[in-house]
């Protein structure tokens, strides 16, 4: 006799910066996210699939909660209301030090809610034992009904003992998902963020904010995988800086970008990466839909 499957959606949700797509790459053992030190790396919902004999998990990354200042951000938010509406479990992340606070309203949504939470503090590798009992003590008084772990994503710390945990508050349910699949996203979304990241990482202030990535062409044969891509700024001026001196900007961006990509599909890469202006894109309700907002 097999004992009930279970399955469900397990939703991470916190603020910008706390460790939410360092997690969830950590439980489901694939780099999914992008991640970076900057706020905003993630745009979009990601799903990160975990499947065992008995179990489907489907885990969500989301973008960090903010109080949206243009569409596009506002279209990132959505991402995040719909996470707390099908949540089956919630993987709500914090860190040792809370430089932004959750907004009420969240906390709010999240006192309401009869699904089980799993408050965890991460970042615990580089702060003391005293400071880690002050923020658990101050998440049991702020959020009562959750249950508080600590943990390292990045060193993968506890990581184990909460996938443990997530299985036995799944409820009873038939897979979502084929048991292969690993993401609800297609290879070409991940090409997109792993040029984004890389654009993160190597440009200063607002650039990393006005570029959106497409793949306009992914050929793949036995032996390499072809790609062009556009990186698209908001302004001629952006362009510029993208670009570099000489090229060399953009030459970097490529470089790093098709190490990254090589390791994901496991595959010699060819990247053609052209920059382009379309003006005001983050504001553009038309624009942002066609990217997938
Ligand atoms: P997100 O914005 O919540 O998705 O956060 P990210 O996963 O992008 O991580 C933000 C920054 O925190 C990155 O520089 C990560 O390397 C770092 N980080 C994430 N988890 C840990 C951790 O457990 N310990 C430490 N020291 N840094 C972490
Ligand atoms: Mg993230």
């Amino acid at each position: 006799m097999s004992a009930t499957h279970k399955s469900g959606f397990v939703n991470i949700i916190g603020v910008p910066n706390v460790g939410k797509s360092t997690l969830m790459n950590a439980l489901v053992g694939e780099k999914l996210s992008i991640i970076t030190s900057k706020a905003q790396t993630t745009r979009h919902r990601i799903m990160g699939i975990v499947s065992g004999d008995n179990y489907q998990i489907v885990f969500s990354d989301t973008p960090g909660i903010i109080k949206p200042l243009y569409k596009l951000q506002e279209k990132m938010m959505q991402f995040v209301v719909t996470a707390f509406t099908d949540a089956d479990v919630f993987l709500l992340i914090t860190d040792v030090f809370e430089d932004i606070q959750l907004e009420e309203s969240y906390l709010e949504r999240l006192r309401r809610t009869d699904k089980p939470i799993l408050l965890l503090i991460n970042k615990i590798d580089i702060t003391s034992q005293e400071k880690l009992e002050e923020k658990l003590l101050l998440w049991k008084e702020r959020l009562p009904a959750a249950e508080v772990m600590a943990v390292s994503a990045l060193k993968q710390f506890n990581i184990d003992k909460i996938m443990g945990r997530i299985i036995e508050l799944l409820p009873a349910g038939e897979a979502f998902y084929s048991k292969e699949e690993f993401t609800d996203k297609s290879e070409r979304f991940f090409v997109t963020e792993i040029i984004r990241e890389k654009i993160l990482l190597n440009y200063k202030k607002e650039i990393p904010y006005s570029v959106e990535t497409i793949v306009n062409s992914f050929k793949e044969d036995e032996k390499i995988i072809r790609i062009q891509a556009d990186i698209l700024v908001e302004r001629d001026s952006q362009k510029g800086i993208i670009i570099g001196d000489k090229g060399k900007s953009l030459k970097r961006v490529g470089i790093e970008a098709r190490k990254d990509l090589e390791a994901f599909f496991g595959k010699q890469i060819h990247l053609e990466l052209f920059v382009k202006v379309d003006k005001d894109w983050r504001s553009n309700e038309n624009r942002l839909k066609s990217f997938g907002y």
